[in-house]
């Protein structure tokens, strides 16, 4: 991950390489995608949708945020993405912030910055 500061805000490509590492080591229960949108409420948001007859958990990113605050939120939303349990509502979006997503946000931290190598997944 690159923090020139003159970087504006983490390119598709770098979002799906991005996701590509992080769903080899920490997988979710659906494929992760990610959408920049310009219409949103908060900073971002996880839910699960039906995209080409595929659950996927779809992470949406506000379009308008800077870097690093975009790679941030993405981060966060990938916690709420594995903590996503098979009974959660489809099209609802995870608005809590348990302590299971705690752990599993300072996982990929750690990962991300690479201070340790990631704890085998038990699930
Ligand atoms: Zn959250």
């Amino acid at each position: 991950m690159s923090s020139e500061p003159t970087k504006l805000r983490m390119s598709y490509c770098e979002l799906r390489k991005l996701i590509r590492s992080l769903q080899a080591t920490f997988p979710t229960l659906h494929p992760v995608r990610v959408k920049r949108c310009r219409r949103i409420k908060d900073w971002g948001d996880c839910s699960v949708v039906t995209h080409r007859r595929t659950k996927v958990m779809q992470i949406r990113v506000a379009a308008w945020l800077p870097w690093p605050a975009d790679y941030l939120v993405f981060v966060h939303e990938y916690g709420h993405a594995r903590v996503w349990q098979p009974d959660h509502i489809e099209e609802k979006i995870v608005e809590q912030h348990p302590a299971e997503w705690g752990v599993k946000l300072a996982e990929l931290w750690r990962h991300l910055e690479g201070e340790d190598t990631p704890p085998k997944e038990t699930a």
